[in-house]
């Protein structure tokens, strides 16, 4: 889970519309939030990830569900409130449920920074505050075969990646020619947009690599070498923002 930000509230949702569509929900039960006018900017402020689990939302295998903070059985005044809509998948949309986040809040990417309520351990979130293991549980985060798993595939690309890494550094460190200088420098690049918001399950991955004392370790050698490239830095320093604690 990483910290987002929401975008400001599309023009479709006005105060007439909020009401006309909340009026609709409690007098037919209707899905009223199904529009595109709502999804659309929740997917792309999430960059198109759920934003509990970070798992993609645009394949047609994982569609998109707006999922109400404040459950929309109990808050049926907040089915079309900005501020109350996210977006997820159905599976941490239906772990979620009718929970009542008033009384046993959990995380709101939105609003709170997920670094502050969890650390990682081995592919797993863990809970540093009541608000962070309140959202590992309701949230089912932790889902061994579709959570765990998927982070752990990405880890071992990452690692094997890191491998790869190093033995073009040597190769550089042979030749110094441009071609092996630049052999490297891809390698690392796409490493760390792996790390990026954009990228799935990036707290997981960016936690791993940056933390990583072999890949700490290459990233001092190739500053040493002059091999530290801008563009790099700045994607280094992207993902460094969502590495959270180890435990
Ligand atoms: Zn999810």
């Amino acid at each position: 889970m990483i910290k987002l930000i929401r975008e400001s509230k599309p023009t479709y949702l006005s105060d007439e519309k909020v009401l006309e569509l909340t009026e609709k929900f409690k007098s037919t039960k209707s899905s009223v939030w199904n529009n595109n006018h709502i999804k659309i900017p929740l997917l792309r402020s999430s960059y198109g990830k759920c934003a509990y689990c970070e798992c993609p939302l645009t394949s047609e295998s994982n569609y998109m569900e707006v999922e109400h903070f404040e459950d929309k059985n109990h808050n049926e005044d907040k089915v079309v409130i900005w501020e109350n809509l996210l977006p997820s998948c159905k599976k941490c949309n239906g772990s979620k449920g009718t929970h009542n986040v008033i009384q046993e809040p959990i995380i709101n990417p939105y609003v709170d920074e997920p670094k502050d309520h969890l650390s990682m351990r081995l592919y797993r979130f863990r809970g540093k505050t009541d608000k962070g293991k309140n959202t590992i549980e309701v949230t089912n985060l932790n889902h061994r075969s579709r959570l765990v798993l998927s982070r752990f595939e990405i880890g071992e690309k990452i690692d094997e990646l890191v491998d790869i890494a190093w033995e073009r550094y040597s190769i550089f460190h042979e030749k110094r020619d441009t071609r092996s200088k630049n052999k490297l420098i891809s390698v690392i690049e796409g490493l760390l947009e792996e790390c990026q918001p954009k990228s799935n399950y990036s707290a997981s991955t960016a936690t791993n690599l940056l933390t990583d004392s072999k890949f700490i370790d290459l990233v001092s050698v190739m500053k040493a070498n002059g091999l530290w490239v801008d563009e790099l830095e700045c994607l280094m320093n992207t993902g460094s923002i969502l590495v959270l604690d180890c435990t």
